[in-house]
């Protein structure tokens, strides 16, 4: 076996720290000359994979105890005493100069030497065997995370729906993962489990993502109270009611982004810096608020025999004898002897949108 050093790392760590330091940290990966070539195109990778040899490393134990508590085997654990001292860390590429690159959360210390570099695929964006699991059951990964009750990996998992990170994305994620963990994971693919929100806020979109219940499946129900609270229900019952009571905590515990939204989204009156720093205030909150749990943060409570709605009834289909366009039945209108869509007969119609359900008339 031979393996070459092909570069070095340059960082202010002399000594190994906890990940968490490390993981924040930028590193320069210096590259021996005469592999820079190997470097050709190295920019189009947003992250890589650096495979290093843990030189301080000193011998190893097969099973060892962690460092919160409990014991795993070397192969189950990224401990840098094992019998082949190679480190393997995903960083970010922030930018390359010539031989040298720029990285962040490696957590190699100074004068590492690195053994290989390969570009890291995010097992979410390529056909990989995750894929075709993914397949058979789209909803595995996110029962996984809610079963092990990992609401941070959640929530960053809900932000591709939403858009952003804030503190009310979180509330329906946490809110979310408890009530699912409490009704031991309510499926709405059965159509047996229910979700009811009473807002349409960013909570109902950590409440869709979590729980599964959506607009498109018809589990999930929508009541125009406005107020932050989600009902999860099997059609038999039981249920279980979270209502967020601690709208004061939030100003308190994070003051300054309650100034910074009161500035941007209420007065609409926020420099571009302070656009930013609210965007970046709220992620920290949102992470923030996904480490608490939902007993401190929610009213809950138990329902016996939830009043839910039916299954969704199938319609039949119906031409609109003005446009042609298909609808189902019953939303018809019979005219003058026609038979007609809403929009062709002129008649009012229900809205939901940004200031709830809303009577729109014709
Ligand atoms: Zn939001
Ligand atoms: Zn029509």
């Amino acid at each position: 076996m031979e393996l070459k050093e092909i570069g070095i790392v340059r960082n202010d760590f002399e000594e190994p720290q906890g990940p968490d330091v490390m993981r924040d940290s930028e590193s320069v990966i210096e590259v021996h000359s005469e592999y820079e070539e190997g470097l050709y195109e190295i920019e189009s990778n947003n992250f890589l994979q650096i495979l290093f040899y843990l030189h301080l490393s000193e011998g190893f134990d097969l099973v060892a105890s962690r460092r919160h508590g409990g014991e795993r085997g070397v192969f189950a654990s990224r401990s840098p005493h094992r019998p082949s001292p190679v480190g393997a860390t995903v960083v970010k590429l922030l930018e390359r100069n010539g031989s040298e690159l720029k990285v962040r959360g490696l957590d190699a210390v100074n004068g590492t030497p690195v053994l290989d570099i390969k570009p890291y695929a995010d097992p979410f964006d390529s056909s990989s065997p995750a894929e075709e699991e993914r397949k058979e059951d789209p909803r595995g990964t996110i029962r996984e995370l809610i079963e092990r009750g990992d609401t941070g990996k959640l929530l960053l998992e809900a932000g591709r729906l939403h858009g952003h990170f804030c503190p009310y994305l979180s509330l329906g994620v946490v809110a979310a993962q408890y009530a699912v963990s409490e009704l031991e994971n309510v499926e709405p693919d059965m159509e047996d489990g229910v979700g009811i929100v009473e807002t349409n806020s960013c909570f109902s979109d950590g409440i869709q993502y979590v729980t599964g219940c959506t607009f498109g499946n018809n589990a999930l129900v929508y009541r125009d109270y406005g107020k932050t609270a989600f009902t999860l229900a099997y059609r038999d019952g039981p249920g279980i009611r979270l209502y967020f009571s601690e709208e004061d905590f939030l100003e308190e515990e994070y003051p300054e982004a309650r100034e910074l939204f009161e500035k941007v989204v209420e007065e609409q009156n926020g420099t571009e810096e302070e656009e930013r720093q609210l965007k970046e205030k709220w992620r920290e909150v949102g992470f923030d608020l996904v480490t608490r749990s939902a007993k401190d943060l929610f009213d809950i409570d138990r329902i016996d025999s939830p009043d839910l709605p039916d299954y969704a009834p199938i319609y039949e289909d119906e031409y609109c004898e003005g446009c042609g366009e298909k609808f189902m039945a019953p939303k018809g209108i019979e005219k003058n002897g026609r038979s007609l869509c809403r929009d062709c007969a002129g008649e009012g119609y229900l809205q939901l949108d940004g200031s709830g359900l809303k009577e729109i008339s014709g």
